[in-house]
């Protein structure tokens, strides 16, 4: 398993590669088809290509009129060439490389756990399709049609995400909006003139103000304006400014309020112009008594297994948030314990493979 990672984790996929990620999705449905899977490659010029694979090992008249769907994703934040400069290592019992811990640790998981079920014979209670997408890093703007697609068919959801780190699953993520703020004001000389400009600094300066106003830390919403920038010169009072604004909230209703409250932005200054773009990219994946039911039935399992999983919420959106925007339970975070997603440590914990595969696999067989 270990080697099937680093075998992962050596084919680079960051997004928007459309080669490399077409080339992992290429040798991953390969396998995939050697173990019995029906596998198509569902292709996109700029992303490059997502898995879906297919697979029936329900008892032979078997009635299940809905699967379940095992979501990961291909595509990693690491540019190309990465991987030359923090090859794959093993050091005692972490295993390191690019885009290990998310999520390639979390694609091998499904690789196993649908061997296991063909290897040991065992029956499945509804039929299972993996969907190993290319572009979540970027936001699955490629992707989310047939994610949404496929979830409609779904009994269930798991996605095979990191888990937050010390193993607990994810049973609610943030919704996540992204907006723009483009501010016009009337540029002039700064020392002839100063009176006969507007400065779209002044103004941004003014709205970023009012943005963090909006932050409810009790209700879970923050906003956060991450990138500012305007002006051309500093003897010109600025004509132009821009920023960029992370939104996340946690329930459908706050996420239109505050989208109804970036819109409702109103100039300070005295004839500057503001535009607001964007608007909400992830519905907020809410736990709901579904969900709660089939964590009880994930805890359960993993107790058979031999321990003790535990739920969290998490402020991360992932393609969670969109199948259970549908209305289908998601058990999110299911893939092998680590740390350092998106992040240089990025490592997985080897000793906690085993477990977390069997608990995959006894997911697939009895959801
Ligand atoms: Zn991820």
């Amino acid at each position: 398993m270990v080697e099937f990672t680093r075998w992962l984790v050596e084919q680079e996929s960051m997004s928007r590669e459309a080669d490399a990620t077409r080339r992992i999705a290429n040798s991953l449905g390969e396998r995939l088809t050697f173990e019995g899977a029906a596998v198509e490659l569902l292709n996109d010029p700029i992303y490059g290509s997502t898995v879906r694979a297919r697979f029936d090992n329900t008892a032979t008249g078997s009635s299940a009129d809905k699967q379940v769907l095992v979501v990961g994703h291909l595509d990693t934040v690491w540019p190309i060439g990465t991987l030359a400069e923090r090859p794959f290592r093993v050091e005692d019992d972490l295993a390191f490389g690019p885009g290990i811990f998310d999520m390639k640790a979390g694609v091998m998981l499904a690789f196993f756990s649908m061997r296991a079920i063909k290897e040991l014979g065992l029956v499945t209670k509804r039929p299972v399709t993996l969907l190993m997408t290319c572009d979540e890093e970027t936001g699955s703007h490629f992707s989310r049609n047939v994610i949404e697609e496929e979830a409609r068919r779904s009994y269930a959801a798991l996605v095979l995400e990191p888990p937050i780190p010390g193993g607990t699953i994810k049973t609610g993520r943030k919704g996540v909006g992204e907006f723009e703020l483009i501010i016009g004001g009337r540029p002039a000389h700064a020392g002839n003139d100063p009176r006969a400009g507007i400065s779209a600094i002044t103004e941004l300066a003014h709205q970023i103000l009012a943005i963090n106003k909006l932050n409810d830390y009790e209700r879970g919403t923050t906003l956060n304006v991450g990138v500012a920038r305007g002006g051309v010169l500093s003897n010109v009072i600025a004509a132009e400014a821009r920023a960029f604004i992370d939104l996340r909230f946690r329930t459908v209703d706050e996420g239109e309020r505050l989208t109804e409250a970036m819109a409702d932005l109103k100039p300070v200054l005295e004839g500057a112009r503001i535009q607001v773009r964007g608007g909400i990219n992830r519905p907020p994946l809410v736990r709901t008594t579904e969900t709660g039911e089939l964590f009880e039935h994930a805890r359960g399992l993993a107790f058979e297994i031999g321990y003790d999983l535990k739920e969290g919420s998490v402020g991360g959106g992932s393609d969670g948030n969109f199948i259970a925007a549908l209305g289908v339970p998601v058990l999110d975070g299911l893939g092998v314990d680590g740390a350092g997603a998106h992040a240089e440590h990025e490592h997985i914990i080897i000793s906690d493979i085993p477990r977390r595969a069997a608990l995959l696999t006894r997911l697939i067989e009895t959801t």
